[in-house]
C-alpha cells in the first residue's frame, strides 16, 4: 500500500511530488470511481489541507482559480458575467456532494472528453500554473489536455492554478450540456459560448464544444465569422461548414456520431441566442 501524504503548505507538496512521485489528488470524485483495486498502491498527495491553492482571486492581470478550488467554490464566488458559463458548469457537475468534493483543477487533470470544466474554462482563454520544486510554467490549457487522460504534466508537478486573463473576461457568456437527462449525467454534448457585443457588433468571441472528439476544442473558425458582425445575424453562421475541424465524435452508449454533431450545432446555436438575449 502507498504512504497517504496530506501537506499544508504548497513547498511541502512539491518537495513529496520531486522525491516520491506520489499521485495528486484532490476531491477524488474521479479516483475513486475510476479505481477497481480495494486501495490505492501508489503514493498519493492530497491537496485539500493546503489553503493557498484554495478560492478565487483577482489579481492585476486576470484570475487565478487555486488547484484545491472546488465546483461548490465556484458557485459561492462573485463573479462577472464572462464566467456565468463556468458557474452554469458547475451546477451541473455531478449532484451537490461532488460539487462540494470534486475540484475544477482535478477535472480538468482527468482528462476526460467529457469534462464539463474544459468548454468554459477554453471559453475563458484559461492556461494552467504547472509548479514544481524546479520552477513554475505557464501552459495554454488548449495545448495541456492532449488526447483522453493524457495532458503534459510532468510526475514532478502539481497544476497549482488555472489563470484566466483579462481579455479573456469580456462580455457574456453561456454553458449549455445535454445528457440522457436533465441531471447527474455524463455529456452527450456541450458547448460554452462567450460573445461580447458593443452597438449591436460582435467583438469578440469564443465558442468552444466538448464531448464531441478526444479533447475539447475552440471553434475558432466559426469565431472568426462572428467577429464583427451584427449580433442579429450570428445565427446564420453556425453552420457545419464553419465547425469543420471541431466534431469529431465517436459513436457510443450515449449518443451516435452523427447525433452527437448534430446536437452540439443546436447548443452552439442555443448559446448563442441566449447570451444576446442577455445583452441589452
Ligand atoms: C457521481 C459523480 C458524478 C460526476 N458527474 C460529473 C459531471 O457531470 N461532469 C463532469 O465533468 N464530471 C463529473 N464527475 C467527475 C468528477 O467529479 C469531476 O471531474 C471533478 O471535478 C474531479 O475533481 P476531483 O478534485 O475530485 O479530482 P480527483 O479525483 O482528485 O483527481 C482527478 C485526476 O486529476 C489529477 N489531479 C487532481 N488535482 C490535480 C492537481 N492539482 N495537479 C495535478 N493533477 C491533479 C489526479 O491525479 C487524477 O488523475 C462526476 C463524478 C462522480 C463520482
Amino acid at each position: 500500500m502507498g504512504i497517504y501524504h496530506r501537506p499544508g503548505k504548497l513547498k511541502d507538496a512539491l518537495a513529496v511530488l520531486a522525491t516520491t512521485g506520489a499521485r495528486p489528488v484532490a476531491g477524488c470524485t474521479d479516483i475513486f470511481a475510476a479505481t477497481e483495486a480495494q486501495e490505492l498502491r501508489d503514493d498519493v498527495l492530497d491537496i485539500t489541507a493546503i489553503e493557498e491553492l484554495r478560492g478565487i482571486l483577482k489579481t492585476d492581470i486576470g484570475w487565478r482559480i487555486g488547484a484545491a478550488t472546488t465546483w461548490s467554490d465556484v458557485l459561492c464566488t462573485k463573479l462577472p458575467p464572462a464566467f456565468d458559463m463556468l458557474q452554469q458548469a458547475a451546477r451541473e457537475v455531478g449532484g451537490v456532494q461532488v460539487q462540494n468534493a470534486g475540484t475544477v483543477a482535478g477535472n480538468i487533470c482527468n482528462a476526460s472528453p467529457a469534462a464539463d470544466g474544459m468548454p468554459p474554462l477554453l471559453a475563458l482563454d484559461a492556461q494552467v500554473e504547472m509548479s514544481s520544486q524546479t520552477g513554475t510554467r505557464i501552459v495554454d490549457l488548449s495545448e495541456f489536455v492532449t488526447a483522453p487522460r493524457a495532458t503534459t504534466r510532468r510526475a514532478d508537478e502539481l497544476l497549482s492554478a488555472i489563470l484566466i486573463p483579462d481579455a479573456g473576461v469580456m462580455g457574456s457568456s453561456r454553458f449549455l450540456k445535454l445528457g440522457a437527462r436533465k441531471h447527474l449525467v455524463i455529456s452527450i454534448a456541450m458547448v460554452a459560448v462567450r460573445l461580447d457585443v458593443h452597438d449591436g457588433i460582435i467583438r469578440d468571441a469564443a465558442v468552444a464544444i466538448g464531448a464531441c472528439g478526444p479533447v475539447a476544442k475552440r471553434a475558432k473558425t466559426l469565431e472568426q465569422a462572428l467577429l464583427g458582425t451584427r449580433a442579429d445575424r450570428a445565427d446564420r453562421l453556425v453552420s457545419e461548414v464553419h465547425l469543420e475541424g471541431v466534431l469529431s465524435p465517436i459513436s457510443d452508449v450515449r449518443g451516435e456520431a452523427g447525433y452527437r454533431s448534430a446536437a452540439a450545432l443546436e447548443l452552439v446555436r442555443r448559446g448563442i441566442a441566449d447570451v444576446l438575449e442577455t445583452i441589452p
